[in-house]
């Protein structure tokens, strides 16, 4: 089933001096339980793709048909989250923001802290946290509010390859354990051959949609996957695509 059924997108920004064709006539789904990946260069238009869905921009045209009602999770490109207040304090975040704090909010806040490697840390400051923490903090404070579609854009581009290894891991599985909808937007190709089921590689600017490729990952871990021979050949493939050639 899908969840979403984005139709036929674009958006153009307007500067003073010119015009920006960012999208152009993007359509595909989000099917349910799955984790959609959204890969393409700098520039292409990913981040102003991720705004629409996640609803903080319109389109200039086209539109996205919700077939059940969302909960959005999503984490920019930066993990924002706030150095003067604490890891516990950051962690509700989201939940105060949307006045959803109770008894059973706090109960999961604290289930996922401890279930994370991060419930000893509760009192300390983001500063004292490693990024691989700070950025499974941020996912923390998105999750309280059990959200039923996750969006990340370039989630791990600010952590060193060692730590966006382990992070991967991590994260594909808190996915797998919450079963949960997810779109993980990357320039890293990498990143996305070991994370997702489904890859969706758009064009340089304007962000066209260049091919849709299925990815076979018998439900391995991407530290698993990274090992395997077929990675040669579709990491070769998916770069053209991205070069549009
Ligand atoms: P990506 O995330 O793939 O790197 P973006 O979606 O951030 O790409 O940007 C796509 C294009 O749209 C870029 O050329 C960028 O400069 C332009 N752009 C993004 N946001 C704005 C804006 N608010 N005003 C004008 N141009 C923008
Ligand atoms: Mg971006």
């Amino acid at each position: 089933m899908n969840l979403i059924n984005v139709v036929s997108l674009s958006k153009k920004y307007h500067t003073p001096t010119k015009e920006v064709v960012a999208l152009e006539d993007i359509t595909f789904d989000i099917e349910k339980n799955s984790i959609l990946g959204i890969i393409g260069m700098s520039g292409c238009g990913k981040s102003t793709l991720f705004n629409i869905i996640t609803k903080l921009e319109l389109p200039t045209s086209g539109y996205i048909r919700e077939n059940q009602k969302l909960v959005i999770g999503y984490m920019m490109q930066t993990d924002a989250l706030l150095p003067w207040l604490t890891v516990y304090e950051n962690a509700i975040l989201g939940l105060k923001l949307k006045k959803m704090v109770n008894k059973e909010a706090i109960e999961y806040v604290n289930t996922l802290l401890k279930k994370y490697g991060l419930f000893d840390f509760k009192k300390e400051y983001p500063s004292n946290l490693s990024g691989g923490m700070r950025q499974r903090l941020a996912l923390i404070r998105t999750l309280a509010i059990k959200p039923n579609i996750l969006l990340l854009d370039e989630p791990f581009s600010k952590l060193d390859i060692d730590s966006r290894i382990k992070i991967s891991d991590d994260v594909y599985k808190i996915i797998k354990e919450l079963n949960i909808t997810t779109v993980i937007i990357s320039h890293d190709i990498m990143e996305e051959i070991t994370l997702c089921d489904k890859l969706m590689i758009l064009t340089p600017r304007p962000g066209k949609i260049k091919k849709i490729i299925t990815l076979k990952k018998e439900d391995k871990s991407p530290s698993e996957i990274r090992k395997k021979n077929y990675i040669t050949k579709l990491y070769d493939d998916i770069w053209r695509y991205m070069h549009d050639e």
